[in-house]
């Protein structure tokens, strides 16, 4: 590594919500500018307008904030290099790419769009480029008398790169190693539109430059426009300073069968963003793994291990150890592909790792969501560690926890009734009697009193530990019994298990 300062950048189009390939993307980045003590930052590049989508920039800022990989600079934390949103640098690009045209790497090209599908349609595999520019309008067609004319009655133009004949451009991706193209097979990229605002191909350029970035590391449908950046650095004499690219490897559908698309989350019935996205233009909602229910903690983990792995059979890794594990040479250069289900098993594993006390604003919300207002927090907590083992997702906590805040509307009648006796009616009345006098609600304390009582009254004590948690809970689940009795207290277990009895003997 050279001893410049790493700095690398997440460049996003505000077009839509956040793909997870495109947090992946971030969280490489991050990855490696905290590894090597480097900047992160995040710039829009919003120079086609007609695909700008009202909203998609703040979605992307959200969806940093929650997942924790906040930029160093950005347009609203601002920084050495802003602005950071490329409309606001609209300006600087046009002398770039005057130049490329002074020095022969570019050109004008005066063809109507009308003139273009024409073309498009005519000709099969029409592109603009070797083949058939000399027979185009453009700067290389026209003599320069035609040229200043068209320039000066402010004819529409573009400006396009001119890409060379029979070249051969090669670079070192991070993860693929050596890379080659043939300029040939690549079109004469549009550099600067007719309306002043430059495309992606330039605007990257200039800014990975103007911002001094080191590193880039960005999806692998990229791949192909690398050749026209690479020869554009080359050609405004940048080369020394060019970033070393990193062209990450796509995220497959379950089946392996191409890339995974939003279409399939629809099909397949989970999410591809990584938070709720309401397209104002269609009007169309595409559900988010926030909303779902992941935590960010598990949405990272389980994006770094689509691509990543550090060489043993862990899985489960926090930020920290990230920052500290990540390495590009275990990268992989095949795809990744998705599986929903071990997704989920992430998310459980968080859970289970994440403390009562970190959780519970997040259960806090879902109870409250389904009306249930928690006020003892101590209590809130105590429930948390008690249940969270056995959730997946974050609304789980309310199946799973409702029974501690409100007693049971229903009981899983089906799971006691047929196999009720009167016996059992006479034992519960007279264990409640019992339970007035017990001072010590420890479970293991309580679990062999009522052991100790059912033989006194000779019934097996297992045909009544179910229906004593489906007196408590209201069906046939939760952790052991006797803590639920223990965190529910006297008053509330004695209650529920005579409110309970009266619907059983019923
Ligand atoms: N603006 C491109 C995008 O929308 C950025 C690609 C790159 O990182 O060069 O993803």
């Amino acid at each position: 590594m050279s001893d410049k300062k790493v700095r690398v950048r997440f460049a996003p189009s505000p077009t839509g919500g956040l793909h997870l390939g495109g947090v992946r993307t971030v969280l490489f980045n991050y990855l490696f500018a905290k590894k090597y003590n480097g900047d992160f930052i995040l710039r829009i590049e919003d120079t086609d307008q007609t695909r700008y989508v009202e909203g998609a920039e703040e979605y992307i800022l959200d969806c940093l904030k929650w997942c924790g990989l906040e930029p160093d600079e950005s347009p609203v934390a601002g920084g050495p290099y802003a602005p950071y949103r490329q409309s606001e640098r609209k300006s600087l690009y046009r002398e770039y790419a005057e130049k490329l045209v002074r020095e022969g790497y570019a050109y004008y090209a005066f063809d109507t769009p009308e003139e273009l599908d024409k073309n498009r349609k005519e000709i099969p595999n029409f592109q603009y480029g070797q083949a058939y520019r000399e027979s185009l309008r453009n700067s290389i067609s026209l003599s320069e008398h035609e040229v200043d004319q068209l320039l000066d009655a402010k004819t529409p133009h573009v400006i396009r790169i001119k890409m060379p004949a029979d070249g051969r451009v090669t670079f070192n991706d991070m993860i693929r190693g050596p890379v080659s193209f043939e300029t040939n097979q690549v079109d004469d990229k549009v550099l600067l539109k007719a309306d002043g605002m430059p495309t992606y191909h330039l605007a990257v350029v200039v800014d990975d430059y103007l911002m001094k970035i080191t590193h880039a590391f960005r999806g692998e449908e990229w791949l192909p426009s690398a050749p026209v950046h690479l020869l554009l650095w080359e050609y405004l004499g940048w080369k020394a300073d060019m970033p070393q690219w990193a062209h990450l490897p796509l995220i497959l559908k379950p089946d392996g069968h191409g890339k995974l698309s939003k279409r399939d989350g629809a099909r397949l019935g989970f999410p591809v963003y990584a938070m709720n996205w309401f397209d104002p233009n269609t009007g169309e909602l595409t559900p988010g793994f926030r909303e779902l229910g992941f935590l960010p903690e598990a949405f990272l983990n389980l994006l770094v291990m689509l691509g990543w792995n550090d060489g043993t059979d862990q899985e489960i890794f926090t930020l920290e150890e990230l920052i500290h594990k990540f390495s590009l040479d275990r990268v992989s250069k095949a795809g990744a592909k998705f599986d929903f289900e071990k997704a989920k098993w992430f998310n459980a594993e968080w859970i289970k790792k994440l403390s009562a006390e970190s959780l519970a604003p997040k259960v806090k919300a879902v109870l409250a969501d389904k009306g249930i207002e928690v006020a003892d927090e101590a209590y809130l907590l105590q429930v948390i560690d008690k249940v969270k083992d056995r959730c997946v997702l974050l609304p789980d906590f309310y199946h799973q926890s409702a029974y501690f805040f409100r007693q049971p509307a229903e009981y899983d009648v089906n799971a006691v009734k047929p196999k009720w006796t009167e016996a059992k009616t006479d034992f519960f009345h007279a264990y409640v009697a019992k339970l007035q006098a017990v001072t010590n609600m420890e479970p293991v304390a309580l679990e062999s009193e009522f052991k100790a009582f059912a033989e006194e009254k000779g019934i097996k004590a297992g045909e009544l530990l179910l229906p004593l948690r489906v007196m408590l809970v209201g069906g046939k689940f939760g952790p052991h019994v006797f803590d639920i009795a223990q965190l529910l207290g006297k008053e509330e277990t004695i209650s529920r298990i005579e409110k309970a009895v009266a619907v059983f003997a019923n």
